[in-house]
């Protein structure tokens, strides 16, 4: 989270808005909250210039619920899905969306270890699929795509959690994007959706209201109270990066802080090493290994005593990882370079 929000929020914690109470205490129902909503939706659409076409929800359970409530929404019975496998929340999309739909994996990147995407020539896709679905950035992987996907007519879905509002982005090439918001927005468990409104009619099978899309829009996302703590803290977030420049200055900062890293591991002679192909290299996740394994624990004991934190790869993958997410300063890649530069010379 921007330091910028996080001590605006503390400020604002026992006395929100004038009104005397926190915003965790405040009614949905009342003119506070949802002008507050409202703000945060038009500083999102205003971020993202989305078109008066899609709707946007502020949903919960994380991204990981939405892997079921997709094709839930998008699939009547005997559908099915292309899924594009880059890694491992692909995956978890493919595992969770096959009770409710026919999945095809169009293309899989596993044979390669997922260090590159599949070629899009590769790319076996139906034209009659009800919908596409991908991972634009591989958050544990480090892998990203660079370019939206052609896939014609058939929707395409992404999940862009961990690379939502970190550049500029054509949201009409899509039918639904959605972001778990606890990289680049704020608090876990709050989701945020973008949808293209023709799609929102489609759910073709008997369901509660709460997982319906057309119900959540028809009501605000209001079904039930929603996460009024992680609204706000987003619409916070939404408001630091308007004052930032919006996302043009964003995509600026992404790529020099991820230039920055990547050098430092190129450059270090074999000492650190990331092993995604060059042109799918990730500007958000960079996972990288040290030459010799034996020395992990020595170098994320002494990176955390050094105030970096949060060093250590995903268990599936071991090594390290940085994530340079939206609000983490040019400042802080710096100490990580300078830190890893003294670290080989120490433990040559
Ligand atoms: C973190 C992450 C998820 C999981 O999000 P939850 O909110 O924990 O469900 C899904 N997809 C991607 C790309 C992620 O980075």
């Amino acid at each position: 989270m921007p330091v910028d929000v996080l001590e605006r929020a503390a400020r604002e914690l026992p006395d929100w808005d004038g009104s005397g109470a926190s915003v965790m205490e405040q009614s949905h129902r009342g003119k506070r909250f949802i002008a507050m909503a409202a703000q945060a939706e038009a500083d999102l659409r205003r971020l993202l210039t989305v078109p008066d076409d899609y709707a946007v929800l502020f949903l919960q359970g994380g991204a990981t619920q939405q892997f079921a409530l997709i094709p839930m929404n998008l699939a009547g019975p005997g559908d099915s899905a292309d899924y594009i496998d880059s890694g491992h929340w692909s995956e978890k999309a493919i595992s969770e969306a096959a009770p409710y739909v026919r999945v095809n994996v169009a293309a899989s990147g596993k044979h390669d270890a997922y260090r590159r995407l599949p070629a899009r020539d590769s790319w076996q896709l139906d034209p009659h699929a009800a919908y596409v679905h991908y991972t634009p950035n591989e958050t544990i992987h480090g892998v990203e795509f660079h370019d939206i996907p052609e896939v014609g007519d058939v929707p395409l879905v992404a999940d862009m959690s961990s690379n939502i509002l970190s550049e500029p982005l054509d949201v009409s090439r899509f039918g639904l994007i959605y972001a778990g918001a606890q990289k680049n927005i704020g608090p876990s468990g709050l989701v945020v959706m973008i949808i293209r409104r023709d799609l929102l009619q489609r759910a073709g099978r008997p369901m509660a209201r709460i997982f319906r899309y057309a119900e959540q829009a028809a009501h605000d996302s209001m079904l039930n109270t929603p996460n009024t703590w992680g609204w706000y803290l987003a619409g916070l977030t939404f408001q630091w990066l308007l004052a930032q420049g919006g996302l043009e200055a964003m995509a600026g900062r992404n790529r020099a802080k991820a230039e920055r890293l990547y050098r430092a591991i190129d450059g270090s002679g074999g000492y650190y090493r990331n092993r995604i192909e060059r042109s799918a290299r990730s500007r958000m996740n960079i996972p990288f290994t040290l030459h010799d394994s034996a020395l992990d624990a020595v170098f994320l004991q002494e990176s955390e005593a050094a105030g970096l934190l949060a060093l250590k790869g995903h268990k599936a993958l071991g090594g390290m990882r940085a994530s340079l997410y939206n609000a983490v300063p040019l400042e802080a890649v710096e100490a990580l370079v300078e830190f890893m530069g003294d670290f080989s010379r120490r433990h040559g």
